[in-house]
């Protein structure tokens, strides 16, 4: 199966959808990373059940609880994974949670919009500031020239619904505006990291996943979370400078900002 070859990954919302799946194909993978970090808001509840049963048959399956808006709760993850990892480093963090409430312009508030921020834009922010010792780590101590996820990676789940030069296109069929406009800073993001961040030689790139069958995407969508994740997991095994700043399809193909 093809994908990255990473020492050690870290998803967030790992608990259903794309998450869930990202962190079953690592597992399955024929060289699987040493260890796999999970988070959930919830490890311990109904919720994290299917992550606990696959925790029993993979000990490289490390499951963090972690909510995303908390400052304390993303810092109290970094502390975990940092005595899991013992030392090493972390080679790729996908900032994979998120929301989409429906809001059309008309039903908007000022506190949808905020929730939304917080979750889809601040979250990855405070994941990313948390980790980055751990990602410089893994980056200092790879032997790999260039960029890759193998060596350090930020990858930060986007949508085509924040390319504002697709906005024409996609805008009537769904009009949820909180979320594009999250999902636009969050590109901001990832291209202010991608230059921050470009001398440590971390990678960084936003990816839109297609539009999924899952919690989030509903089950009218085009494709399903395993056609997906086989798309993104062949881009992660392929990104390296070129695609760094830049987003990209679960198909590899870069779109415009
Ligand atoms: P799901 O709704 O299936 O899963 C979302 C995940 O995010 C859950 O694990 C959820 O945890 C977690 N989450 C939500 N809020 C928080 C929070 N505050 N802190 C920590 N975790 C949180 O979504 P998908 O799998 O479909 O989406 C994954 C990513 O892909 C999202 O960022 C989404 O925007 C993006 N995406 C999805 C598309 C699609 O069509 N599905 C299209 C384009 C982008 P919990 O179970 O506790 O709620």
């Amino acid at each position: 199966m093809a994908g990255p070859q990473c020492c050690t990954v870290l998803v967030t919302g790992a608990n259903r959808g794309i998450g869930l799946e990202l962190v079953t194909r690592f597992l399955k993978q024929p060289n699987p990373p040493k260890m796999v970090f999970a988070t959930c808001r919830d490890p311990e509840g109904p919720k994290g059940q299917e992550l606990r049963n696959m925790a029993s048959k993979h000990s490289n399956l490390k499951i963090l609880p972690l909510e995303a808006t908390d400052p304390a709760s993303v810092e109290a993850a970094a502390k975990k994974a940092e005595a899991h990892l013992a030392g090493c480093g972390l080679n790729l963090l996908i900032n994979n949670a998120g929301i989409m409430p429906p809001c059309s312009l008309e039903s908007i508030t000022a506190k949808d919009m905020l929730d939304v921020y917080n979750i889809n834009a601040v979250g990855p922010m405070l994941v990313t500031k948390a980790f980055l010792p751990l990602l410089k780590k893994a980056a200092h101590a790879s032997q790999q020239k260039g960029m890759s996820c193998g060596k350090a990676a930020i990858v930060n789940m986007s949508t085509i619904l924040a390319s504002i030069e697709k906005t024409p296109e996609t805008y009537f069929f769904m009009p949820v505006v909180s979320y594009r406009c999250s999902k636009a800073a969050l590109n901001m993001l990832t291209k202010c990291q991608s230059m921050g961040y470009k001398d440590e030689g971390i990678l960084c790139t936003a990816i839109h996943p297609g539009w999924v069958k899952t919690e989030l995407g509903s089950d009218k969508a085009d494709i399903t979370v395993g056609e997906s994740v086989n798309g993104i997991m062949k881009v992660l095994g392929n990104i390296s400078e070129k695609q760094h700043g830049v987003l990209v399809t679960w198909e590899g193909n870069i779109l415009p900002w």
